[in-house]
Formats: C-alpha cells, structure tokens, sequence
C-alpha cells in the first residue's frame, strides 16, 4: 500500500512531501488511518544527525494517533473503527526479562523504533508523518472516548516520558516537583504531576511563560536566567524532571534537591552533560534517567490522563508547516506542542 507521508532526504534538507510504502496486514497487525502526529523534539534531534547518522529518506513521528480501518484475523485487542495511539517503539522480543516486565522499551534483543529502526522483517520502519501505518496489534494503544484525539497524540511520547519517572518516583501530595524547561514534555509533566497531587514548580529559561505554567497546574514559577532562583531554592525539592533538550548545568540543579532527592533527566541532548560527585554525595542525591515507558503502562497513562481530563496544549499544523514548526520548537517557541493534521498530506 502506497500512502502519503513527508520524509527528511537528510540531515540537513528540508522535509518533503512523498510517498511510501506500508506493509499487508498480517494476522496479527492492525492498520492505521493517521488523523494527527506530534512533533516531537527527538524527531528534529534524530532527523538532524544530533545521536547518530540515520537510513534517509527518513519519515519520522512517535505521537500518533488515529482510526482502525482494518485488522488481522489473530487480533482480538482492537477492531475497526476504535480510536487508537501508536508511540515511540512498535515491536520487541517479548521474551527477555524486560519486556517480561512490562518494560519493552528496554528490551534486550532491542526494541524497534517506530521510525528508523529494522523492523523484524528486514524493513526500516518510517514514523506518523503518514496518512496510514500498519502496526502489530500488541503495540497499539487505545485511546479512550472522552479525550480529544488531537491533543492525546503528544501523550504517546510526551506524556509517557514524564508520566512513567513522575510516577515511580512517588510524586503525590506533600512531594516537590520541580520540572525544568517548559515545551513539549514540560507541559504535560506539570499537568501530571499537578493530577497525582505534588507541589510543582516551573523552571523555565525566563519568565515569559510564567502565566501559562500557573495555569498548567504550577504552584511556583522561576527563571533559570536569573541566579538568585538557584540560591533561593537550593535543597528544596524531592524531584526535578529535566525535559531540556540542549546542555544544562547538571551541578546547579542538582545543588536544588533535598537529602535523598532525585533529578530524572529526559532531556537527550547531543552533547554528554557531565557533573561533579560532590553535587551527589553533599546530600545522598541520584542522578537518573528514563526513556518513554513499557505498552501496559503507557495504557495506564492514557487511561489516567482521560480520568484527569488531561490532553496537550497544541498547535494544529498543515503539513507544508512542518519544516516552520521545527525552527520554532529549536527557538522554544512552543505553546505547546505541534501536532500535524495529516489530512493536509495528500
Ligand atoms: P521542547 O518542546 O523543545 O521543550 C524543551 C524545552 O527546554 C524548551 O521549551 C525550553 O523550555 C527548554 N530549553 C530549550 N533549549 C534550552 C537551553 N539552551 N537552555 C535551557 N533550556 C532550554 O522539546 P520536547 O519535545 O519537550 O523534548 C525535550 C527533550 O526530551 C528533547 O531532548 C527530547 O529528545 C527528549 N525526549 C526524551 C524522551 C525520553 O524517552 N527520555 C522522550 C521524548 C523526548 P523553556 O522555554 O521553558 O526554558
Ligand atoms: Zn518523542
């Protein structure tokens, strides 16, 4: 099957509309009308060479959501017509202790990329910035009545990135949360961490956004530019979720955690971010780090941000202002993610 996609030619090059193609759907796949795609900040990490040198064309997108139009005779979890998500991985061994966790995206045998990765098959797989995708059933979440089906595509990636360490790291009430960076994740990780009941702060590189963040569900709102912000706060919070996506000061921010706090860094960038032990010891600190989140807990995120009337602030964007929405998530202006309309593909 031929479908409509925008593909990055390479590193450096614009992306552009072209066409690819999807696999048959086998016994156990499910394939996908593609209403809406996020832009995640990875796609434009990952498309631009900043981890590593990628199969080009390459057609990126992890937040995906849309309709079933048509399923394998094995499956049984999905049927055409049900609303449904795709996120960051859409296969794994299923067999290694990992995924036997329920954390496939740790899988041992590596799980496969939704885009750029080898598909079991021998195919490199191609990402939501698509009019269909066929995908194994056992990768596809529902995506549950009552929550807007645009603003849930960013909760496949960016809502299960900071869902999953707000989570296991036991924000609730009379927890200090501190979320640095206000995007994509940032959004989403106030709104969560607002839901479960801790006391959050925003660290934002300025003020500009501080009305918005109070109305995301923050309780306090400070500027990183300003260096009175790291002394006034300094041991303050239980958890801090680094989402920036460019260096930080490691050292500084962990100076803001408590005895036995934790900084979870999401944030990827290019460069290593590097720290100084004493930043951990001074104060039995950890320093950790996390990556999306298993299939059955992304699930529980979906269900939890629809009990919570949870959905991302976004952007709707026609498909010939992808390559706009890039430079604008690079310059953090992003109120606060964008989301395709791949109707505007064909
Ligand atoms: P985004 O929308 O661009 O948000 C990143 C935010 O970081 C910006 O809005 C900005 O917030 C802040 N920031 C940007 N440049 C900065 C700089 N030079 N110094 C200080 N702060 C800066 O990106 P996103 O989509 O949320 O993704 C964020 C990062 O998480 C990316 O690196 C992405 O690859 C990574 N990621 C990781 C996972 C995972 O599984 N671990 C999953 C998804 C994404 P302010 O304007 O408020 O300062
Ligand atoms: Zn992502």
């Amino acid at each position: 099957m031929r479908v409509h996609a925008y593909a990055a030619p390479g590193p450096s090059e614009p992306l552009a509309p072209t066409l690819i193609e999807r696999r048959e759907v086998g016994p156990n796949d499910v394939l996908i009308e593609i209403k809406y795609a996020g832009i995640c900040h990875s796609d434009i990490h990952t498309v631009r060479g900043d981890w590593g040198p990628q199969p080009y064309p390459l057609v990126p997108g992890h937040e995906i959501v849309g309709i079933v139009t048509e399923v394998g005779s094995e499956v049984t979890r999905h049927q055409a017509g049900d609303r449904v998500g795709v996120g960051c991985m859409v296969n794994a061994c299923r067999d290694c202790v990992n995924c036997r966790n329920g954390d496939e995206q740790y899988c041992l045998n590596g799980m496969v990329p939704t885009y750029g990765g080898v598909d079991r098959d021998g195919t490199v797989t191609q990402g939501g910035y698509a009019t269909h995708v066929v995908v194994d059933a056992d990768f596809v979440l529902s995506v549950p009545e009552g929550i807007d089906l645009a603003a849930a595509a960013p909760l496949l990636c960016a809502g299960i990135t900071t869902y999953s360490p707000l989570r296991r790291s036991g924000a609730g009430p009379g927890k200090k949360v501190a979320v640095v960076g206000l995007g994509g994740l940032g959004h989403l990780a106030v709104k969560i961490a607002h839901a479960l009941g801790a006391e959050v702060t925003v660290l934002s590189q300025s003020l500009k956004k501080q009305e918005d963040g109070l109305r995301l569900g923050a309780n306090h709102y400070h500027a990183t530019s300003d260096p009175d912000t790291f002394e006034q706060l300094a041991g303050r919070f239980d958890l801090i979720i680094n989402t920036v996506s460019a260096h930080i000061d490691v050292d500084a921010y962990l100076g803001l955690l408590a005895v036995d706090g934790t900084l979870v860094n999401v944030g990827a960038p290019a460069e290593p971010l590097t720290l100084n032990v004493f930043s951990l010891i001074g104060a039995r600190r950890s320093y950790a780090g996390s990556m999306i989140g298993g299939i059955r807990e992304t699930q529980e995120m979906l269900d939890f941000c629809t009990e919570h009337h949870i959905g991302a602030d976004i952007e709707l964007i026609s498909a010939d202002k992808i390559n706009d929405a890039y430079e604008r998530v690079l310059a953090s202006d992003v109120r606060y993610r964008f989301v395709i309309d791949t109707a505007t593909l064909g």
